[in-house]
């Protein structure tokens, strides 16, 4: 089974910008049915790892291997789900619609997406505003429904429970927890460690660009 999984491989991976090393060798298997949490302080490459996994940007040096995701970028991209710091959002349209704009894009049905969204993510009134009116968490909530609307195979969080309330975060437990159990590769960023603990099967530590 285990050679048959879908994963994607870190080898030697370096990245600079001008004179920051961001990345200086990391070297990773990322398997899918799993959670990976990656940990470090700020400044220690985390966020760049996650865009280099998620081919968003290219490694000054090293190679990553996406087996059975895709050969090409735009292959990976259409099975990518994505929560940046930035949450991707259009300010002008509620979150709904938000919701249903990234489910038409991605072939899916709009409807049976938003009402899924509303379940899982336990979506009051407020989806029903414009995103620009909205609370840190509240724009938090409906970022994280519009990186799930596609079921994505490769579902890569940097920093997700930015915002959420306790509440809110047990329930993206339970949901970064089934999205793994139906076979997705997970990696997220943290800084929580109750947060940690609870979703992680394994945990990748960054320390100067460099996995230890
Ligand atoms: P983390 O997410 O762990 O806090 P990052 O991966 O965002 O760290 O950044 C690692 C290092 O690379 C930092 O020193 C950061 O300032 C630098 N860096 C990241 N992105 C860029 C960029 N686009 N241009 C220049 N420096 C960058
Ligand atoms: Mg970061």
């Amino acid at each position: 089974m285990q050679a048959l999984a879908r994963r994607v491989e870190l080898f030697n991976v370096t990245k600079t910008f001008g004179p920051v090393r961001a990345l200086a060798g990391a070297s990773w298997r990322f398997t899918e049915g799993r959670v990976t949490v990656v940990r470090g302080p700020n400044g220690s490459g985390k966020s760049t790892l996650l865009a280099i996994v998620g081919t968003l940007v290219r490694p000054t040096s090293g190679r990553v291997d996406h087996g059975a995701l895709g050969g090409t970028r735009a292959e990976v991209r259409r099975t990518l789900g994505w929560l940046g710091h930035e949450s991707l959002c259009y300010p002008d349209l509620t979150g709904s619609e938000n919701i249903e704009l990234a489910a038409r894009l991605h072939g899916r049905d709009p409807g049976h997406a938003l009402a899924l969204a509303i379940e899982r993510f336990d979506l009051g009134p407020f989806a029903k505003r414009p995103v620009r009116t909205y609370s840190r968490g509240q724009r938090q909530r409906i970022a994280l429904a519009r990186a799930l609307v596609h079921g994505p195979r490769l579902l890569l969080l940097d920093e997700p429970t930015a915002g959420l309330d306790a509440r809110a975060t047990e329930l993206l437990r339970g949901i970064v927890r089934e999205e793994a159990t139906r076979g997705a590769i997970v990696v997220l960023v943290t800084h929580d460690p109750g947060f940690a603990e609870a979703v992680g099967d394994e945990t990748l530590s960054l320390d100067r660009g460099r996995t230890t």
